[in-house]
Protein backbone atom coordinates (compact mmCIF):
# COMPACT_ATOMS: atom_id res chain seq x y z
CA UNK A 1 0.00 0.00 0.00
CA UNK A 2 1.20 3.75 -0.52
CA UNK A 3 1.37 6.21 1.75
CA UNK A 4 -0.65 9.59 1.63
CA UNK A 5 -0.36 12.48 -0.98
CA UNK A 6 2.22 14.67 -2.13
CA UNK A 7 0.19 17.85 -2.09
CA UNK A 8 -3.26 18.92 -0.89
CA UNK A 9 -4.36 20.07 -4.47
CA UNK A 10 -4.47 18.84 -7.56
CA UNK A 11 -5.94 19.99 -10.75
CA UNK A 12 -7.24 16.06 -11.43
CA UNK A 13 -8.19 13.67 -9.34
CA UNK A 14 -8.96 10.23 -10.85
CA UNK A 15 -11.33 8.08 -8.68
CA UNK A 16 -10.37 4.53 -9.19
CA UNK A 17 -7.38 3.04 -11.06
CA UNK A 18 -9.12 0.52 -13.35
CA UNK A 19 -7.80 0.61 -17.15
CA UNK A 20 -9.93 3.68 -18.15
CA UNK A 21 -8.57 5.76 -14.93
CA UNK A 22 -4.94 4.89 -15.97
CA UNK A 23 -5.76 5.98 -19.72
CA UNK A 24 -6.72 9.60 -18.32
CA UNK A 25 -4.37 9.88 -16.12
CA UNK A 26 -1.39 8.83 -18.46
CA UNK A 27 -2.99 11.62 -21.18
CA UNK A 28 -3.56 14.73 -18.48
CA UNK A 29 -0.06 14.37 -16.79
CA UNK A 30 1.45 13.96 -20.36
CA UNK A 31 -0.41 17.81 -20.85
CA UNK A 32 1.00 19.13 -17.97
CA UNK A 33 -1.33 18.57 -15.33
CA UNK A 34 -0.88 17.78 -11.94
CA UNK A 35 -2.86 14.29 -12.05
CA UNK A 36 -3.99 12.17 -8.16
CA UNK A 37 -5.40 8.39 -9.19
CA UNK A 38 -6.77 6.96 -5.63
CA UNK A 39 -7.56 3.11 -6.26
CA UNK A 40 -9.54 0.96 -3.15
CA UNK A 41 -7.58 -2.35 -4.55
CA UNK A 42 -3.81 -2.77 -3.56
CA UNK A 43 -3.28 -2.99 -7.17
CA UNK A 44 -4.32 -1.06 -10.39
CA UNK A 45 -6.12 -2.48 -13.31
CA UNK A 46 -9.78 -3.10 -12.17
CA UNK A 47 -11.09 -5.45 -14.25
CA UNK A 48 -8.36 -5.84 -17.02
CA UNK A 49 -5.63 -7.40 -14.69
CA UNK A 50 -3.76 -11.01 -14.85
CA UNK A 51 -3.45 -13.16 -12.10
CA UNK A 52 -1.53 -16.49 -10.98
CA UNK A 53 -5.50 -17.94 -10.28
CA UNK A 54 -3.45 -21.85 -9.60
CA UNK A 55 -0.80 -21.57 -6.79
CA UNK A 56 0.67 -24.94 -8.03
CA UNK A 57 1.67 -23.33 -11.68
CA UNK A 58 3.25 -19.82 -12.93
CA UNK A 59 0.14 -19.50 -15.40
CA UNK A 60 -0.87 -16.21 -15.66
CA UNK A 61 -4.29 -15.64 -16.68
CA UNK A 62 -6.31 -12.89 -17.76
CA UNK A 63 -8.90 -13.21 -14.43
CA UNK A 64 -12.20 -10.88 -16.10
CA UNK A 65 -11.68 -9.96 -19.40
CA UNK A 66 -9.81 -11.34 -21.66
CA UNK A 67 -10.10 -9.71 -25.77
CA UNK A 68 -9.59 -6.79 -26.93
CA UNK A 69 -11.48 -5.11 -29.93
CA UNK A 70 -12.79 -1.60 -28.73
CA UNK A 71 -8.93 -0.30 -27.83
CA UNK A 72 -8.30 2.45 -30.71
CA UNK A 73 -5.00 2.22 -32.04
CA UNK A 74 -5.28 5.85 -31.51
CA UNK A 75 -4.63 5.84 -28.24
CA UNK A 76 -1.94 3.03 -28.63
CA UNK A 77 0.07 5.22 -30.95
CA UNK A 78 -0.69 8.75 -28.82
CA UNK A 79 0.58 7.15 -25.22
CA UNK A 80 3.72 5.25 -26.74
CA UNK A 81 1.75 2.00 -25.30
CA UNK A 82 4.24 -1.45 -25.63
CA UNK A 83 0.98 -3.24 -25.98
CA UNK A 84 0.86 -6.43 -28.83
CA UNK A 85 -2.49 -7.31 -29.94
CA UNK A 86 -2.40 -10.61 -31.82
CA UNK A 87 -5.13 -11.93 -34.10
CA UNK A 88 -6.41 -15.68 -33.56
CA UNK A 89 -6.66 -18.04 -36.69
CA UNK A 90 -10.21 -18.96 -36.28
CA UNK A 91 -12.56 -16.07 -35.78
CA UNK A 92 -15.08 -18.82 -34.31
CA UNK A 93 -16.11 -22.26 -33.98
CA UNK A 94 -19.83 -23.90 -33.12
CA UNK A 95 -19.87 -27.11 -32.49
CA UNK A 96 -22.88 -29.32 -33.27
CA UNK A 97 -25.00 -32.36 -33.35
CA UNK A 98 -27.45 -32.57 -36.29
CA UNK A 99 -29.72 -36.01 -35.70
CA UNK A 100 -26.41 -37.36 -33.16
CA UNK A 101 -24.03 -36.75 -35.81
CA UNK A 102 -20.88 -34.21 -34.64
CA UNK A 103 -20.33 -31.53 -36.93
CA UNK A 104 -18.82 -28.03 -36.80
CA UNK A 105 -19.57 -24.50 -38.05
CA UNK A 106 -15.94 -22.95 -38.79
CA UNK A 107 -15.82 -19.15 -39.34
CA UNK A 108 -11.98 -18.37 -40.66
CA UNK A 109 -10.39 -15.17 -39.20
CA UNK A 110 -10.14 -14.65 -42.95
CA UNK A 111 -12.95 -15.94 -44.27
CA UNK A 112 -12.21 -18.01 -47.36
CA UNK A 113 -13.57 -21.78 -49.05
CA UNK A 114 -13.11 -23.37 -45.15
CA UNK A 115 -15.67 -21.32 -44.17
CA UNK A 116 -17.90 -21.49 -47.43
CA UNK A 117 -17.93 -24.94 -47.03
CA UNK A 118 -18.44 -25.41 -43.48
CA UNK A 119 -21.56 -23.44 -44.10
CA UNK A 120 -22.49 -25.64 -46.63
CA UNK A 121 -22.26 -28.26 -45.03
CA UNK A 122 -24.40 -27.23 -41.97
CA UNK A 123 -27.20 -25.62 -44.69
CA UNK A 124 -26.62 -27.89 -47.90
CA UNK A 125 -26.41 -24.79 -50.00
CA UNK A 126 -24.39 -21.70 -50.21
CA UNK A 127 -27.64 -19.47 -49.38
CA UNK A 128 -26.95 -18.86 -45.94
CA UNK A 129 -23.07 -18.04 -45.89
CA UNK A 130 -24.19 -15.53 -48.64
CA UNK A 131 -26.75 -13.77 -46.71
CA UNK A 132 -23.74 -14.10 -43.61
CA UNK A 133 -21.55 -11.87 -46.12
CA UNK A 134 -24.24 -9.59 -47.39
CA UNK A 135 -24.95 -8.59 -43.84
CA UNK A 136 -21.57 -8.17 -42.15
CA UNK A 137 -20.51 -6.32 -45.33
CA UNK A 138 -23.09 -3.90 -44.29
CA UNK A 139 -22.41 -3.89 -39.96
CA UNK A 140 -18.85 -3.56 -41.65
CA UNK A 141 -19.97 -0.35 -43.18
CA UNK A 142 -21.76 0.93 -39.97
CA UNK A 143 -18.29 0.10 -38.28
CA UNK A 144 -16.10 1.95 -40.73
CA UNK A 145 -18.50 4.82 -40.24
CA UNK A 146 -18.36 4.60 -36.25
CA UNK A 147 -15.18 3.83 -35.37
CA UNK A 148 -13.27 7.19 -35.88
CA UNK A 149 -15.87 8.99 -34.53
CA UNK A 150 -14.96 7.28 -31.53
CA UNK A 151 -12.41 9.41 -30.30
CA UNK A 152 -14.00 12.21 -31.07
CA UNK A 153 -16.80 14.55 -29.28
CA UNK A 154 -20.37 12.94 -30.28
CA UNK A 155 -20.97 12.55 -33.83
CA UNK A 156 -24.55 13.35 -34.83
CA UNK A 157 -26.96 10.21 -35.40
CA UNK A 158 -27.80 11.78 -38.55
CA UNK A 159 -24.73 11.60 -39.70
CA UNK A 160 -24.24 8.10 -39.45
CA UNK A 161 -27.55 7.13 -40.27
CA UNK A 162 -26.53 9.18 -44.01
CA UNK A 163 -23.15 6.74 -44.10
CA UNK A 164 -25.35 3.44 -43.84
CA UNK A 165 -27.49 1.57 -46.18
CA UNK A 166 -30.89 1.89 -44.38
CA UNK A 167 -31.51 -1.29 -44.10
CA UNK A 168 -28.48 -2.02 -41.96
CA UNK A 169 -29.73 1.05 -40.13
CA UNK A 170 -32.87 -0.51 -39.41
CA UNK A 171 -31.85 -3.77 -38.72
CA UNK A 172 -28.75 -2.68 -36.07
CA UNK A 173 -30.03 0.50 -34.53
CA UNK A 174 -33.74 0.79 -35.00
CA UNK A 175 -35.90 -2.74 -34.71
CA UNK A 176 -34.80 -5.37 -31.80
CA UNK A 177 -31.87 -7.13 -33.25
CA UNK A 178 -33.93 -10.68 -33.41
CA UNK A 179 -36.43 -9.28 -36.55
CA UNK A 180 -33.19 -8.79 -38.95
CA UNK A 181 -31.89 -12.31 -37.53
CA UNK A 182 -34.50 -14.61 -38.15
CA UNK A 183 -35.57 -12.26 -41.35
CA UNK A 184 -31.79 -13.02 -42.70
CA UNK A 185 -30.98 -16.25 -41.67
CA UNK A 186 -32.81 -19.54 -41.29
CA UNK A 187 -30.72 -22.11 -39.61
CA UNK A 188 -30.64 -22.10 -35.77
CA UNK A 189 -27.01 -22.61 -35.73
CA UNK A 190 -26.27 -19.70 -37.78
CA UNK A 191 -28.41 -17.67 -35.81
CA UNK A 192 -27.00 -18.24 -33.07
CA UNK A 193 -23.63 -17.43 -34.11
CA UNK A 194 -24.75 -14.04 -35.14
CA UNK A 195 -27.20 -13.59 -32.06
CA UNK A 196 -23.68 -14.07 -29.34
CA UNK A 197 -22.45 -10.54 -29.57
CA UNK A 198 -25.62 -8.73 -28.93
CA UNK A 199 -25.31 -11.02 -25.27
CA UNK A 200 -22.08 -10.65 -24.21
CA UNK A 201 -22.59 -8.74 -20.55
CA UNK A 202 -26.00 -7.95 -21.67
CA UNK A 203 -29.08 -10.18 -20.24
CA UNK A 204 -31.89 -9.46 -22.72
CA UNK A 205 -33.67 -11.44 -25.04
CA UNK A 206 -33.15 -10.86 -28.80
CA UNK A 207 -36.25 -8.88 -29.40
CA UNK A 208 -36.47 -6.95 -26.51
CA UNK A 209 -37.84 -3.49 -26.99
CA UNK A 210 -35.36 -1.56 -25.38
CA UNK A 211 -32.28 -2.86 -27.68
CA UNK A 212 -29.98 -2.97 -25.23
CA UNK A 213 -29.10 -6.40 -27.39
CA UNK A 214 -28.43 -3.98 -30.28
CA UNK A 215 -26.20 -1.39 -28.61
CA UNK A 216 -24.18 -4.74 -27.22
CA UNK A 217 -24.20 -6.01 -31.05
CA UNK A 218 -22.87 -2.90 -32.30
CA UNK A 219 -19.81 -2.08 -29.53
CA UNK A 220 -18.87 -5.98 -30.64
CA UNK A 221 -18.82 -4.96 -34.47
CA UNK A 222 -17.17 -1.74 -34.12
CA UNK A 223 -13.42 -1.94 -32.84
CA UNK A 224 -11.22 -0.35 -35.07
CA UNK A 225 -13.31 -0.26 -37.49
CA UNK A 226 -13.54 -4.31 -38.03
CA UNK A 227 -14.56 -5.41 -34.90
CA UNK A 228 -11.78 -8.20 -34.67
CA UNK A 229 -11.65 -9.36 -31.35
CA UNK A 230 -7.49 -9.81 -30.09
CA UNK A 231 -5.56 -11.61 -27.88
CA UNK A 232 -3.30 -9.16 -25.71
CA UNK A 233 0.18 -10.92 -25.54
CA UNK A 234 1.20 -11.40 -21.90
CA UNK A 235 -2.53 -11.38 -21.21
CA UNK A 236 -4.76 -8.56 -19.84
CA UNK A 237 -2.16 -7.74 -17.18
CA UNK A 238 -0.13 -6.38 -20.27
CA UNK A 239 -2.34 -3.94 -21.16
CA UNK A 240 -3.21 -2.54 -17.85
CA UNK A 241 1.03 -2.38 -17.34
CA UNK A 242 1.20 -0.15 -20.36
CA UNK A 243 -1.34 1.82 -19.24
CA UNK A 244 0.23 2.60 -15.63
CA UNK A 245 3.34 3.08 -16.86
CA UNK A 246 2.46 5.85 -19.21
CA UNK A 247 1.28 7.41 -16.61
CA UNK A 248 3.63 7.14 -14.11
CA UNK A 249 5.99 8.12 -16.96
CA UNK A 250 4.25 11.51 -17.47
CA UNK A 251 4.27 12.29 -13.68
CA UNK A 252 0.57 10.80 -12.81
CA UNK A 253 0.40 10.21 -8.91
CA UNK A 254 -0.83 6.64 -8.20
CA UNK A 255 -2.04 5.80 -4.44
CA UNK A 256 -3.13 1.98 -3.94
CA UNK A 257 -5.37 0.91 -0.66
CA UNK A 258 -7.17 4.16 -0.87
CA UNK A 259 -10.90 3.51 -1.77
CA UNK A 260 -12.76 7.02 -1.43
CA UNK A 261 -15.85 6.82 0.39
CA UNK A 262 -16.77 10.96 -0.48
CA UNK A 263 -16.91 13.34 -3.14
CA UNK A 264 -17.91 16.74 -2.64
CA UNK A 265 -18.83 19.03 -5.43
CA UNK A 266 -17.91 23.01 -5.01
CA UNK A 267 -15.72 22.55 -1.99
CA UNK A 268 -13.73 25.59 -1.09
CA UNK A 269 -10.97 25.81 -3.03
CA UNK A 270 -6.95 27.04 -1.36
CA UNK A 271 -7.32 29.16 -4.71
CA UNK A 272 -10.98 30.03 -5.23
CA UNK A 273 -10.54 28.13 -8.47
CA UNK A 274 -14.04 25.66 -7.65
CA UNK A 275 -13.66 22.21 -7.65
CA UNK A 276 -14.11 19.19 -5.94
CA UNK A 277 -12.66 17.63 -2.55
CA UNK A 278 -12.13 13.86 -2.75
CA UNK A 279 -11.96 11.92 0.58
CA UNK A 280 -11.04 8.40 1.40
CA UNK A 281 -9.43 6.21 4.41
CA UNK A 282 -6.32 4.57 3.79
CA UNK A 283 -6.50 2.24 6.33
CA UNK A 284 -4.96 4.40 9.41
CA UNK A 285 -6.23 7.80 8.54
CA UNK A 286 -8.68 10.14 6.81
CA UNK A 287 -7.09 11.81 3.58
CA UNK A 288 -8.47 14.58 1.69
CA UNK A 289 -7.64 16.51 -1.53
CA UNK A 290 -8.68 19.32 -3.33
CA UNK A 291 -8.80 19.08 -7.44
CA UNK A 292 -9.96 21.38 -10.32
CA UNK A 293 -11.37 18.37 -11.83
CA UNK A 294 -12.66 14.77 -10.45
CA UNK A 295 -12.92 12.00 -13.18
CA UNK A 296 -14.85 8.48 -12.14
CA UNK A 297 -13.81 5.68 -12.85
CA UNK A 298 -16.33 4.25 -10.69
CA UNK A 299 -19.70 2.85 -12.13
CA UNK A 300 -22.23 6.14 -12.25
CA UNK A 301 -24.48 4.40 -9.42
CA UNK A 302 -21.27 4.28 -7.10
CA UNK A 303 -20.23 7.88 -8.36
CA UNK A 304 -24.08 9.01 -7.29
CA UNK A 305 -23.43 7.41 -3.42
CA UNK A 306 -20.24 9.22 -3.11
CA UNK A 307 -21.86 12.33 -4.20
CA UNK A 308 -24.15 11.64 -1.55
CA UNK A 309 -26.95 9.72 -2.84
CA UNK A 310 -28.66 6.52 -1.71
CA UNK A 311 -28.00 3.32 -2.32
CA UNK A 312 -30.81 2.99 -4.67
CA UNK A 313 -31.28 -1.18 -5.21
CA UNK A 314 -34.15 -0.16 -7.62
CA UNK A 315 -31.04 1.35 -9.68
CA UNK A 316 -28.35 -0.75 -9.83
CA UNK A 317 -27.16 -2.58 -12.56
CA UNK A 318 -27.44 -5.82 -12.83
CA UNK A 319 -24.61 -8.20 -14.38
CA UNK A 320 -25.57 -11.52 -15.61
CA UNK A 321 -22.28 -13.69 -16.71
CA UNK A 322 -20.44 -16.67 -15.14
CA UNK A 323 -16.34 -16.18 -16.02
CA UNK A 324 -14.34 -19.53 -15.69
CA UNK A 325 -10.88 -20.08 -16.09
CA UNK A 326 -9.49 -23.45 -16.35
CA UNK A 327 -5.64 -24.81 -16.68
CA UNK A 328 -5.60 -28.10 -19.02
CA UNK A 329 -2.60 -31.04 -19.47
CA UNK A 330 -3.93 -30.71 -23.08
CA UNK A 331 -6.33 -29.57 -25.17
CA UNK A 332 -9.06 -31.80 -25.12
CA UNK A 333 -10.63 -33.54 -28.65
CA UNK A 334 -13.86 -33.08 -30.39
CA UNK A 335 -16.22 -35.37 -31.22
CA UNK A 336 -16.62 -33.68 -34.85
CA UNK A 337 -13.13 -34.60 -35.47
CA UNK A 338 -11.74 -30.99 -35.72
CA UNK A 339 -8.60 -30.22 -34.72
CA UNK A 340 -8.69 -28.69 -30.97
CA UNK A 341 -5.53 -26.02 -32.13
CA UNK A 342 -7.82 -24.77 -34.84
CA UNK A 343 -11.53 -24.89 -32.99
CA UNK A 344 -9.97 -23.80 -29.67
CA UNK A 345 -7.94 -20.59 -30.84
CA UNK A 346 -11.22 -18.62 -31.58
CA UNK A 347 -14.55 -18.35 -30.29
CA UNK A 348 -15.91 -22.23 -29.50
CA UNK A 349 -20.08 -21.74 -28.98
CA UNK A 350 -21.91 -23.61 -26.34
CA UNK A 351 -25.17 -24.34 -26.06
CA UNK A 352 -26.19 -20.86 -28.31
CA UNK A 353 -28.31 -21.61 -30.99
CA UNK A 354 -30.65 -18.93 -31.99
CA UNK A 355 -33.82 -21.48 -30.08
CA UNK A 356 -31.26 -22.05 -26.93
CA UNK A 357 -30.20 -18.18 -26.46
CA UNK A 358 -33.87 -17.56 -26.08
CA UNK A 359 -35.01 -20.57 -24.04
CA UNK A 360 -31.87 -19.32 -21.80
CA UNK A 361 -33.03 -16.05 -21.42
CA UNK A 362 -36.95 -16.99 -20.57
CA UNK A 363 -35.05 -19.57 -17.89
CA UNK A 364 -32.91 -17.13 -16.27
CA UNK A 365 -36.02 -14.28 -16.75
CA UNK A 366 -38.15 -16.82 -14.58
CA UNK A 367 -35.45 -17.89 -12.17
CA UNK A 368 -33.84 -20.62 -13.06
CA UNK A 369 -30.06 -21.59 -14.04
CA UNK A 370 -30.37 -21.90 -17.58
CA UNK A 371 -30.10 -26.20 -19.13
CA UNK A 372 -27.94 -26.14 -21.10
CA UNK A 373 -25.94 -22.97 -20.23
CA UNK A 374 -25.25 -20.83 -23.44
CA UNK A 375 -21.70 -19.55 -23.24
CA UNK A 376 -18.39 -19.33 -25.08
CA UNK A 377 -15.01 -20.48 -24.63
CA UNK A 378 -11.42 -19.87 -25.92
CA UNK A 379 -7.38 -20.91 -25.39
CA UNK A 380 -4.95 -17.71 -24.83
CA UNK A 381 -2.10 -19.83 -25.19
CA UNK A 382 -2.59 -21.03 -28.55
CA UNK A 383 -2.43 -17.24 -29.41
CA UNK A 384 -0.17 -16.37 -26.54
CA UNK A 385 2.19 -19.34 -25.25
CA UNK A 386 4.01 -16.54 -23.32
CA UNK A 387 0.83 -16.39 -19.78
CA UNK A 388 2.19 -19.84 -19.74
CA UNK A 389 5.46 -19.87 -17.59
CA UNK A 390 7.75 -22.66 -16.76
CA UNK A 391 4.31 -25.62 -17.12
CA UNK A 392 4.91 -29.39 -18.24
CA UNK A 393 4.13 -29.12 -22.50
CA UNK A 394 0.99 -29.38 -23.82
CA UNK A 395 -0.42 -27.33 -21.05
CA UNK A 396 -3.32 -24.74 -22.23
CA UNK A 397 -5.58 -22.43 -20.61
CA UNK A 398 -9.13 -21.98 -21.24
CA UNK A 399 -11.59 -19.04 -20.79
CA UNK A 400 -15.22 -19.68 -20.63
CA UNK A 401 -17.82 -16.97 -20.31
CA UNK A 402 -21.58 -17.80 -19.67
CA UNK A 403 -24.21 -15.35 -20.51
CA UNK A 404 -27.56 -15.02 -18.85
CA UNK A 405 -26.55 -15.96 -15.32
CA UNK A 406 -28.12 -12.80 -13.53
CA UNK A 407 -27.07 -11.87 -10.61
CA UNK A 408 -30.25 -12.97 -8.75
CA UNK A 409 -30.34 -16.36 -10.05
CA UNK A 410 -27.53 -16.84 -7.07
CA UNK A 411 -29.41 -14.69 -4.36
CA UNK A 412 -30.29 -16.98 -2.33
CA UNK A 413 -27.81 -20.00 -2.39
CA UNK A 414 -24.69 -18.47 -3.78
CA UNK A 415 -22.40 -21.62 -3.56
CA UNK A 416 -24.93 -24.31 -4.60
CA UNK A 417 -26.35 -22.57 -7.22
CA UNK A 418 -22.64 -21.37 -8.64
CA UNK A 419 -22.12 -24.56 -8.49
CA UNK A 420 -24.78 -26.01 -10.50
CA UNK A 421 -24.16 -23.25 -12.97
CA UNK A 422 -20.58 -25.04 -13.29
CA UNK A 423 -21.20 -28.07 -13.69
CA UNK A 424 -23.79 -27.06 -16.50
CA UNK A 425 -21.00 -24.86 -18.41
CA UNK A 426 -18.94 -27.85 -18.67
CA UNK A 427 -21.80 -30.58 -19.31
CA UNK A 428 -22.18 -28.03 -22.27
CA UNK A 429 -18.77 -28.14 -23.91
CA UNK A 430 -18.60 -32.02 -22.60
CA UNK A 431 -21.38 -33.19 -25.35
CA UNK A 432 -19.17 -32.30 -27.90
CA UNK A 433 -15.90 -34.05 -26.32
CA UNK A 434 -14.46 -37.37 -26.76
CA UNK A 435 -13.85 -37.40 -23.17
CA UNK A 436 -15.30 -34.96 -20.12
CA UNK A 437 -13.40 -31.98 -19.55
CA UNK A 438 -12.80 -32.90 -16.20
CA UNK A 439 -9.92 -35.17 -17.59
CA UNK A 440 -7.85 -32.88 -19.02
CA UNK A 441 -8.16 -30.30 -15.85
CA UNK A 442 -5.11 -30.05 -14.20
CA UNK A 443 -5.10 -30.61 -10.57
CA UNK A 444 -2.94 -28.66 -7.56
CA UNK A 445 -0.70 -31.27 -5.40
CA UNK A 446 -4.11 -31.77 -2.75
CA UNK A 447 -6.19 -32.90 -5.95
CA UNK A 448 -8.18 -29.42 -6.64
CA UNK A 449 -9.41 -29.10 -9.78
CA UNK A 450 -7.70 -25.95 -11.78
CA UNK A 451 -11.16 -24.33 -12.44
CA UNK A 452 -12.12 -21.05 -11.21
CA UNK A 453 -15.38 -19.46 -11.05
CA UNK A 454 -16.39 -15.94 -10.69
CA UNK A 455 -20.56 -15.50 -10.84
CA UNK A 456 -21.76 -11.55 -10.53
CA UNK A 457 -21.50 -11.17 -7.06
CA UNK A 458 -17.89 -11.97 -6.88
CA UNK A 459 -17.21 -9.74 -9.57
CA UNK A 460 -18.95 -7.11 -7.61
CA UNK A 461 -17.34 -8.05 -4.46
CA UNK A 462 -13.10 -8.31 -6.33
CA UNK A 463 -14.31 -4.91 -8.47
CA UNK A 464 -16.48 -2.98 -7.06
CA UNK A 465 -18.56 -3.49 -10.33
CA UNK A 466 -22.49 -2.64 -8.84
CA UNK A 467 -24.24 -6.05 -9.84
CA UNK A 468 -21.23 -7.41 -11.24
CA UNK A 469 -22.45 -5.74 -14.12
CA UNK A 470 -19.54 -5.77 -16.67
CA UNK A 471 -19.67 -2.52 -18.27
CA UNK A 472 -20.83 -0.70 -14.85
CA UNK A 473 -24.31 -0.37 -16.30
CA UNK A 474 -26.19 -0.87 -19.81
CA UNK A 475 -24.60 0.45 -22.65
CA UNK A 476 -25.10 3.53 -24.78
CA UNK A 477 -25.52 4.20 -28.59
CA UNK A 478 -22.10 6.24 -29.63
CA UNK A 479 -23.64 9.20 -30.86
CA UNK A 480 -25.31 11.64 -29.95
CA UNK A 481 -29.44 12.08 -30.85
CA UNK A 482 -31.02 15.31 -32.18
CA UNK A 483 -32.53 15.88 -28.38
CA UNK A 484 -28.96 15.42 -26.37
CA UNK A 485 -27.55 18.46 -24.73
CA UNK A 486 -24.26 19.45 -26.17
CA UNK A 487 -23.43 22.64 -24.45
CA UNK A 488 -20.38 21.97 -22.25
CA UNK A 489 -17.14 19.57 -23.26
CA UNK A 490 -18.38 17.05 -21.01
CA UNK A 491 -21.26 16.74 -22.64
CA UNK A 492 -20.31 17.01 -25.98
CA UNK A 493 -17.56 14.21 -25.28
CA UNK A 494 -20.34 11.82 -23.27
CA UNK A 495 -18.40 12.20 -19.74
CA UNK A 496 -20.65 14.72 -18.40
CA UNK A 497 -22.63 14.06 -14.63
CA UNK A 498 -24.90 16.45 -12.86
CA UNK A 499 -21.64 18.48 -11.34
CA UNK A 500 -19.66 20.72 -13.94
CA UNK A 501 -16.47 19.25 -12.46
CA UNK A 502 -17.04 15.77 -12.34
CA UNK A 503 -16.65 13.72 -14.99
CA UNK A 504 -16.93 9.98 -16.08
CA UNK A 505 -13.81 8.68 -17.01
CA UNK A 506 -15.34 4.69 -16.92
CA UNK A 507 -17.12 1.97 -18.50
CA UNK A 508 -20.22 3.95 -17.53
CA UNK A 509 -19.63 6.83 -19.79
CA UNK A 510 -21.05 6.93 -23.22
CA UNK A 511 -18.56 5.34 -25.62
CA UNK A 512 -16.61 3.64 -22.45
CA UNK A 513 -17.81 0.05 -21.83
CA UNK A 514 -15.47 -2.60 -22.56
CA UNK A 515 -11.46 -2.48 -22.06
CA UNK A 516 -11.15 0.82 -24.78
CA UNK A 517 -9.55 3.56 -22.93
CA UNK A 518 -12.38 5.48 -24.48
CA UNK A 519 -13.93 6.39 -21.48
CA UNK A 520 -10.22 7.44 -20.41
CA UNK A 521 -9.47 9.13 -23.39
CA UNK A 522 -12.93 10.92 -23.98
CA UNK A 523 -12.97 12.00 -20.30
CA UNK A 524 -9.74 13.84 -20.46
CA UNK A 525 -10.42 15.37 -23.78
CA UNK A 526 -12.83 17.32 -22.15
CA UNK A 527 -11.13 18.38 -18.78
CA UNK A 528 -8.33 19.44 -21.48
CA UNK A 529 -11.35 21.63 -23.08
CA UNK A 530 -12.43 22.56 -19.96
CA UNK A 531 -9.50 23.99 -18.19
C1 LIG B 1 -15.65 -11.34 -16.28
C2 LIG B 1 -15.47 -10.19 -17.23
C3 LIG B 1 -15.09 -10.44 -18.54
C4 LIG B 1 -14.94 -9.39 -19.44
N1 LIG B 1 -14.46 -9.64 -20.69
C5 LIG B 1 -14.14 -8.61 -21.49
C6 LIG B 1 -13.38 -8.82 -22.67
O1 LIG B 1 -12.94 -9.93 -22.96
N2 LIG B 1 -13.11 -7.74 -23.44
C7 LIG B 1 -13.54 -6.48 -23.13
O2 LIG B 1 -13.28 -5.55 -23.89
N3 LIG B 1 -14.22 -6.25 -21.98
C8 LIG B 1 -14.50 -7.27 -21.15
N4 LIG B 1 -15.10 -7.04 -19.96
C9 LIG B 1 -15.52 -5.65 -19.62
C10 LIG B 1 -14.32 -4.79 -19.25
O3 LIG B 1 -13.42 -5.52 -18.49
C11 LIG B 1 -14.75 -3.55 -18.48
O4 LIG B 1 -15.79 -2.89 -19.16
C12 LIG B 1 -13.58 -2.61 -18.30
O5 LIG B 1 -12.45 -3.29 -17.81
C13 LIG B 1 -13.94 -1.48 -17.37
O6 LIG B 1 -12.79 -0.69 -17.18
P1 LIG B 1 -12.85 0.60 -16.29
O7 LIG B 1 -11.47 1.13 -16.17
O8 LIG B 1 -13.86 1.53 -16.82
O9 LIG B 1 -13.42 0.13 -14.89
P2 LIG B 1 -12.97 -1.02 -13.89
O10 LIG B 1 -12.10 -2.01 -14.54
O11 LIG B 1 -14.21 -1.48 -13.23
O12 LIG B 1 -12.07 -0.24 -12.83
C14 LIG B 1 -12.64 0.60 -11.86
C15 LIG B 1 -11.67 0.69 -10.71
O13 LIG B 1 -12.23 1.53 -9.70
C16 LIG B 1 -11.89 0.98 -8.44
N5 LIG B 1 -12.83 1.51 -7.46
C17 LIG B 1 -14.14 1.19 -7.30
N6 LIG B 1 -14.67 1.91 -6.28
C18 LIG B 1 -13.68 2.70 -5.81
C19 LIG B 1 -13.60 3.69 -4.78
N7 LIG B 1 -14.67 3.99 -4.01
N8 LIG B 1 -12.42 4.31 -4.58
C20 LIG B 1 -11.34 4.01 -5.34
N9 LIG B 1 -11.36 3.09 -6.30
C21 LIG B 1 -12.51 2.46 -6.56
C22 LIG B 1 -12.01 -0.51 -8.66
O14 LIG B 1 -11.31 -1.24 -7.67
C23 LIG B 1 -11.41 -0.66 -10.06
O15 LIG B 1 -10.01 -0.87 -10.01
C24 LIG B 1 -15.22 -8.05 -19.02
C25 LIG B 1 -15.55 -7.80 -17.69
C26 LIG B 1 -15.69 -8.85 -16.80
C27 LIG B 1 -16.04 -8.55 -15.37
Amino acid sequence: MDTGPARTSYDVAIVGGGHNGLTAAAYLARAGLSVLLLERADHVGGAAISTQAFPAYPTRLSRYSYLVSLLPDEIVRDLDLDIALASRRTASYTPYLHDGVPGGLLVEREEGEATRASFRELTGSDEEYDAWRAFYAGVGDLAAAVAPTLTSPLPAEAELRAAVDPQIWADVVQRPLGEAIERRFRDDVVRGVVGTDALIGTFASLHDPSLIQNRCFLYHLIGNGTGEWRVPIGGMGAVTGALEAAARAAGAEILTGAGVSQIVPDADSPDGSGGAEVRWHDGTSERGVHARFVLANVAPWILQILLGGPEDEATKPEGAQLKINLLLARLPRLRSGADPAEAFAGTLHLAERYGQLEAAYTAAAAGEVPDPMPGEVYCHSLTDPSILGDVPPGTHTLTYFGLHTPASLFADDPEATKALAVRRALAALDEHLVEPIDEVVLRDPDGTPCIEAKIPQEVEADLAMPGGHIFHGDLDWPWASARTRLDTPAERWGVHTDHPQVLLCGSGARRGGAVSGLGGHNAARAVLEAR
